[in-house]
């Protein structure tokens, strides 16, 4: 059982923003701007390059997680960025997929 796993079994506490029967949307515990939001899908993908036909919904609640967090939070007309991380060269962690929901700072773009 993954990390996030435990956090959507409510085995280790987080900052929940957001929740549908879809997604778990909670505060990243290390974040990189003022607004650092992880949105995980409920029913576990290691990674987005893992994911085929079948997880088209699946991807798609994830994007509108975001886009949930950003209206529960107010994050527009300011502006957010949605990251995925895939696999460890990309800086992946934690092996459940989640779209890192991020702003309040300015984000420059090609990102580093
Ligand atoms: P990634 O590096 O893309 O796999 O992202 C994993 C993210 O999970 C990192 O930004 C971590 O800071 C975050 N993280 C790790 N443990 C926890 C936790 N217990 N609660 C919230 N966020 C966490």
């Amino acid at each position: 059982m993954t990390l996030f796993e435990k956090i959507i079994a409510r085995e280790i506490p987080a900052d929940i923003v957001f929740e549908n029967d879809h997604v778990l949307a909670f505060r990243d515990i290390h974040p990189v701007a003022p607004t650092h939001v992880l949105v995980i899908p409920k029913k576990p993908i290691a990674m987005l390059s893992e994911a085929t036909e079948e997880d088209a919904a699946l991807l798609g609640q994830v994007l509108l997680g975001a886009n949930a967090v950003a209206k529960t939070l107010g994050l527009m007309p300011g502006g957010f960025r949605v990251v995925v991380n895939n696999g460890e060269g990309a800086g992946q962690t934690v092996f459940h997929l989640h779209a890192h929901v991020i702003a309040g700072r300015s984000l420059t773009w090609p990102p580093g």
